[in-house]
């Protein structure tokens, strides 16, 4: 690392202190890239850190800093922070699906297979729910296009009951009978060990030279000189400042505490997660399974973790938590240290578990969270089978 970023980022000032600014100087040198700010080392920050220090950044990693809430980012309550995500192409949007196709290639390279688990996806629907229904044929449509096959496997569809109990991988598995559903399995798509993966990006990203850091961030810093309103930086919340030539805001679905003009297409939802521990005879039973995904009530189950933790969660629906933040009102962030999940919630889980483990259903639950993202209400197609029940719920 550069002494002069280390010693100055080592050496934080008070805003208020006639030296405050700049803490980084301006480049040396017009060929050196400028310094960068990171706000927030989730998915997207760290991810934006790999990039940089791969490529224009290479070599010159020490002109980065991430900036998170959690010294370890990233933070226990990020989206991003969780034990499985699914990793799936099966959108019926087709760039989406070519996208996240390219995302499964990458997860299957040496280095990123280890937190990649292909296990298929099952996405199915009751064939009464008609938006439901038709994100499955659709969403089936594309990915069994001969264009999106990677090693040679596409998508398979599952016109019977027998054909869909026949995916589980386990024919004693106690499984709903999945009687009137349109249903397809992608065996290409799956999930990846979320938390795990974002650990590593985070050590490579230190090892490039990227300073990943704690440090609330409250504001931007801006400079109006000339008409124009440039972000010159940051302002930390324990009155610390730092300097930087661009500021990238990846704070995830807190992002519109600092960009309140955009506040409401920034609007964070809470959604339901649940978790339960198997034991390694249940775990062995399940190992097999893939990750369903039903279209109609946004239910989602993954099979077990390595340690047996199997977590189901409602895609859909979320709560939201309005609030201000420096005088401009917020029409959602995440309500900090919320674990306790909404009755309604609750038993829509309960019921969706049952309806597709009967067995799992008896289970306790050792976990619960509301884990919040960002939904963006003027991305919504029509075809997204969930824009309907995005419910504008205020968290009691
Ligand atoms: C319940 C749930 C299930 C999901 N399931 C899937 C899935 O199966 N597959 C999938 O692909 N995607 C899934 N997603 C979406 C995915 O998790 C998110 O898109 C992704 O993790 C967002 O990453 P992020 O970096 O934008 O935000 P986050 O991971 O939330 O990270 C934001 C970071 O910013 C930091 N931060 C916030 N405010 C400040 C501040 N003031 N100063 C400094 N740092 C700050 C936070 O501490 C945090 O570490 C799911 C999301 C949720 C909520």
């Amino acid at each position: 690392m550069h002494s002069w970023l280390s010693s100055h980022l080592n050496q934080p000032t008070n805003s208020n202190s006639p030296t405050a600014h700049p803490v980084i100087p301006p480049s040396s040198s017009p060929a050196m890239p400028g310094k960068v700010i990171i706000i927030g080392g989730g998915c997207f920050g760290l991810s934006t850190a790999l990039e940089l220090v791969k490529g224009e950044y290479k070599g010159h990693g020490n002109l980065i800093t991430v900036l998170d809430r959690s010294s370890t980012p990233p933070a226990a309550d990020a989206a991003s922070s969780d034990y499985n995500k699914i990793v799936r192409q099966d959108y019926c949007d087709e760039t989406w699906a070519k996208l996240a196709s390219e995302a499964i290639r990458e997860w299957s390279t040496p280095e990123w297979a280890p937190y990649f688990a292909q296990s298929g996806v099952l996405v199915l629907s009751q064939t009464s729910h008609a938006v439901g229904a038709a994100y499955v044929r659709n969403a089936y449509n594309v990915n069994s296009h001969p264009s999106m096959a990677l090693d040679g496997r596409l998508a398979v569809n599952l016109p019977t009951p027998s054909a869909i109990k026949g995916v589980f991988g386990n024919d004693a598995l106690s499984t709903a009978e999945f009687t009137n559903e349109v249903a397809y399995i992608n065996p290409q798509s799956g999930w990846a060990l979320a938390r795990r993966a974002m650990d590593m990006v985070c050590e490579q990203v230190r090892k490039a030279g990227v300073r990943v850091m704690g440090g609330e961030v409250d504001s931007l810093m801006y400079d109006s000189k000339g008409g124009k309103k440039d972000v010159t930086g940051v302002r930390l919340v324990d009155g610390r400042s730092f300097s930087a030539d661009k500021v990238v805001v990846a704070a995830g679905s807190w992002s519109a505490k600092f960009l309140p003009e955009i506040g409401k297409e920034l609007l964070a939802s809470g959604q339901a997660v649940a978790h339960i521990q198997l034991t390694p005879e249940e775990a062995a039973e399940y190992a097999h399974v893939p990750v369903v995904f039903r279209m109609d009530t946004g239910f989602y189950i993954f099979p077990p973790t390595p340690d047996g933790i199997v977590k189901f969660a409602i895609h859909g629906p979320g709560w939201i938590n309005p609030t201000s933040h420096n005088g401009h009102p917020i029409p959602s962030i995440p309500k900090e240290g919320h674990y306790r999940l909404p009755q309604e919630a609750i038993q829509a889980l309960k019921i969706n578990l049952a309806n597709t483990y009967p067995e799992l259903a008896k289970k306790e639950w050792f976990e619960t969270r509301l884990c919040w993202c960002v939904v963006l209400p003027s991305l919504f197609t029509p075809r997204n089978p969930l824009k309907k029940q995005v419910l504008r719920v205020p968290l009691e």
